[in-house]
């Protein structure tokens, strides 16, 4: 079996793996109990607060630790749509080339708190130009919320810049960073943004990520109600395991050239081999302004999905379209659509994501196999 298919979920690190195994054997304890067990579990959790402020050079007191990226982004965009209610603004802009767990957030207080929402598309490369989000902002904006980088194409967006024009003009700024952090630099400029981000993206568990506040939050909208945790920011007890195991996962992932640099190189391997040996295939972003770990190309000879599914059931290779599936009937992928492309290449895409992983010899593999299933669709 060839794993390709990183941006969904990765593997579990065996460091990470162990810290778990380690705390949910030994020091189980509930991190809000005031007994011995209770402080050691508390202990963990702040712990392992400090060591991601410090992996993203933010204040630990920035970080609310959640169930992952979904709940994040809805209590980011929860928290800033109160504050903008306050003040009377109900606009938000939002590029065309977020995760539903954006998007949808955008639609539900549309449809439920009369809410407005300027959409702004992509450039063909994959980018969003922070000039055309700027253009969007209007009196009533209480938000603007592009994320760091892509999860279909791989395209890195200008947070930073982005963080920088919006603090000028003294809007919140979201930014969806779950496929970045883990897989380059991300966190130092941003103390104007708020931005959220998923262990199981980075070689942690599932069920368990993070909300990184802005430097200056006064007051915090909370999305869960109940218990005090997380400095009564989010309710509910901690997952001490899952965020223990999430940060040993970014430190050795975010920390680790080698791991990223050993990354890009399989894909130019996987580019460069389907490009010259197998042919009829386009790139669907820049391969230099994409995160090392995901590829996404269309090609000419096949749809994306029977090309999926038959790496998957004749070869054992697991990777994804770039297009969503409802109820068993492919559509276009939105982000596709957004960048220009057409219904043809857009259902033609397949998405390869990489992690440290994969070696040079599944690469090999992996060309090979896609060169077989062109032979056999094209004659
Ligand atoms: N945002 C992006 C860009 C993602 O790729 C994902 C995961 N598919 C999410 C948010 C949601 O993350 P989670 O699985 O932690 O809810």
């Amino acid at each position: 079996m060839v794993y390709l298919d990183n941006a969904a979920t990765t593997r579990v690190s065996e460091k990470a793996l162990e810290a778990m195994r380690d705390l949910m054997r030994g020091s189980w304890g509930n991190a809000s109990s005031v007994h011995g067990m209770g402080l050691a579990a508390k202990g963990e959790v702040e712990r392992a607060r400090k060591m991601i402020g410090d992996g993203l050079r933010v204040a630990p007191e920035r970080i609310v630790f959640t169930s992952g990226a979904t709940e994040a982004n809805n209590a980011a965009l929860n928290h800033y749509a109160i504050e903008g209610e306050r003040a009377g603004k109900r606009h938000i802009v939002v590029s065309a080339i977020e995760h539903p767990s954006v998007f949808e957030m955008c639609w539900h207080l549309k449809e439920t708190r009369d809410f407005e929402f300027s959409v702004v598309d992509p450039m063909s490369d994959g980018t969003v130009r922070s000039e055309d989000v700027i253009n969007e902002i209007r009196n009533d904006t209480c938000l603007v919320c592009v994320m760091a980088v892509n999860n279909e194409t791989g395209a890195v967006q200008p947070s930073k810049e982005l963080a920088l024009l919006c603090e000028e003009r003294s809007i919140p700024y979201h930014c969806d960073a779950t496929q970045a952090v883990g897989h380059m630099e991300f966190g130092e400029g941003l103390e104007w943004a708020s931005f959220s981000f998923s262990a199981h993206k980075f070689h942690g568990g599932k069920g368990v990520g993070a909300l990184v506040l802005p430097s200056r939050t006064y007051r915090f909208n909370k999305l869960l109600h109940g218990g005090p945790q997380e400095d009564c920011r989010r309710s509910g007890t901690e997952n001490v395991e899952g965020i223990v195991g999430m940060t040993v996962a970014l430190w050795e992932s975010s920390t680790n050239e080698f791991y990223l640099s050993e990354i890009s190189n399989l894909k130019r391997l996987l580019w460069n081999g389907l490009e010259k040996r197998v042919g009829g295939v386009v790139l669907n972003a820049m391969l230099d302004g994409s995160v090392p770990h995901i590829l996404n190309v269309s090609f000419d000879w096949g749809k994306g999905d029977v090309l999926v599914q038959m790496l998957s059931e004749v070869f054992g290779i697991y990777c994804s379209t770039g297009s969503a599936c409802c109820a068993g009937e492919s559509e276009p992928s939105h982000v596709l659509k957004s960048m220009g492309l057409s219904d043809e290449r857009s259902l033609s895409a397949v998405r390869f994501s990489l992690s440290r992983f994969n070696t040079v010899e599944e690469i090999e593999y992996v060309i090979k196999s896609v060169l077989k299933c062109k032979n056999s669709l094209t004659f």
